[in-house]
């Protein structure tokens, strides 16, 4: 029998309405914030990702499907989706169009980790980029735009955090400083980090391996480091924050998986989710393009929700089946009531109503098939029915049934539920 592939997943319904949900209260936030959709190609080149997302990221050193075209040019699945856009608007010279580019992408990513909860292979996320200013204004909209994609959705109980990584200035003495401080402990340290303390420290305080914490703790923070400019940049984003009313926790030692990022940085955790318990990580990138080669500067900040982990909190309470409610489950009994229920049917669809038209030659069965799919309402639909032209409508819940002619089906179903 051949399966999915480890680390991916079919996604069936019910729960293929979460994700539609989901999905469609997302678009509806983006367009509130004036967002509009970006779709990039699944793959791209490599080195894309090499030089957008950092050679010594655990996505690029370890994570990435990479192979070879027949051409030798070598591709990758994308691992993220921020290298990408920029990518394009660099191409597509967006950047002459004016205005802030305010771009979203809902779509699969690739990494080849170790699929466990809430970790997968192929994974879904849901991003937005900001891209052309480097106001501190833009980083507190976009912060609020991800915590009012997952508050819409139904996500309650959610935790910000926030730190800046500075600009490449600072970052620079701290990276030195954190070399240093590294220096005399590193041989205590996992075996990655012990590589990373000497290639780049920083990635080091990202360290996912419990036993390297104490050393962690110990290490100098990033605040004082940071340059006057990148210590007003992360006041005033805090400002607009507390202006909206927005909880948050700096956490001085969050610098995120990708070495583009500078000054703000963010990540919201979710405590239902168990040990993947990231939901959005993002952060401000204004050196991404100019390392992507674009010859004008790009400053720009954006985040991406982990959908799959999304549907994951938000899955339990609700309830999938009637968020695609089936109203109408029509029983034809013999193939000149199956020719009327057909017709029927078509009428009522385009109506809006959505139904169904048994394959069940006995009614028995017809009927507890409509309970299973728990049908709102049932029509039998016989030869007198069909001469009289008056249809016995029964209400599932309540068993209570009402004659109505054809013309009147649509409202009865309509009145009923108002009540
Ligand atoms: P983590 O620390 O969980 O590995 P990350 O820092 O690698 O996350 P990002 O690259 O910032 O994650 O991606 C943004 C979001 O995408 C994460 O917060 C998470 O919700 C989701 N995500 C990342 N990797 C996976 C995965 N393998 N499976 C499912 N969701 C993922
Ligand atoms: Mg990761």
């Amino acid at each position: 029998m051949i399966k999915a592939i480890r680390g991916t997943r079919d996604i069936l319904p019910p729960s293929s309405a979460v994700w539609n949900h989901v999905e469609s209260v997302t678009r509806e936030t983006f367009r509130v914030f004036n967002y509009h959709e970006i779709r990039t190609p699944i793959f791209e080149e490599t080195t894309l990702f090499a030089r957008g997302v950092g050679a010594e990221t655990d996505i690029v050193s370890k994570e990435m499907y990479t192979w070879d075209d027949r051409d030798g040019t070598s591709i990758t699945l994308r691992p993220e989706n921020t290298a990408s856009v920029i990518r394009a608007y660099i191409e597509h010279r967006l950047d002459q169009i004016t205005g802030l580019k305010k771009l979203f992408y809902i779509g699969p990513m690739f990494r080849r980790e170790r699929p466990q909860k809430g970790r997968y292979r192929q994974f879904f996320q849901i991003g937005a980029e900001a891209i052309g200013s480097d106001s501190p204004a833009i980083d507190a909209e976009v912060i609020e735009l991800a915590l009012e994609i997952l508050e819409r959705c139904g996500v309650t109980g959610s935790r910000l955090l926030i730190n800046s990584v500075g600009d490449p200035e600072s970052r620079q003495r701290y990276t030195d400083a954190l070399r240093e401080a590294l220096e005399p402990v590193k041989d205590q340290l996992s075996p990655d980090n012990q590589r990373r303390a000497v290639t780049n420290p920083l990635r080091v305080l990202d360290s996912k391996d419990p036993g390297d914490e104490a050393i962690i703790t110990t290490l100098p923070s990033i605040h004082e480091f940071l340059n006057e400019e990148c210590r007003t940049h992360f006041a005033r984003v805090r400002e607009l924050l507390d202006a909206r009313g927005v909880d948050y926790e700096v956490r001085p030692r969050l610098v995120r998986g990708l070495d583009y990022y500078t000054k703000t940085t963010f990540e919201i955790l979710h405590g239902a989710l168990g040990a993947q318990n990231a939901v959005c990580g993002g952060g401000r990138y204004d050196g991404l393009a100019e390392s992507l080669g674009s010859r004008v500067p790009a400053p720009g900040i954006g985040f991406s929700i982990g959908e799959d982990r999304l549907v994951m909190t938000i899955e339990e309470s609700l309830n999938a089946a009637a968020l695609a409610p089936l109203d109408l489950f029509i029983a034809p009994l013999g193939a000149d009531a199956g020719v009327h229920a057909a017709l029927l049917a078509s009428e009522l669809r385009r109506a809006g109503v959505v139904v169904e038209v048994s394959t069940d030659a006995k009614l028995k069965r017809a009927l507890e098939t409509a309970n299973k799919l728990n049908a709102r309402y049932s029509l039998i639909l016989g030869d007198n029915e069909i001469a009289a032209g008056v249809y016995a409508l029964k209400n599932m819940a309540t068993g209570e049934q009402k004659n109505v002619a054809r013309g009147g089906i649509v409202s009865a179903m309509r009145g009923e539920s108002d009540a």
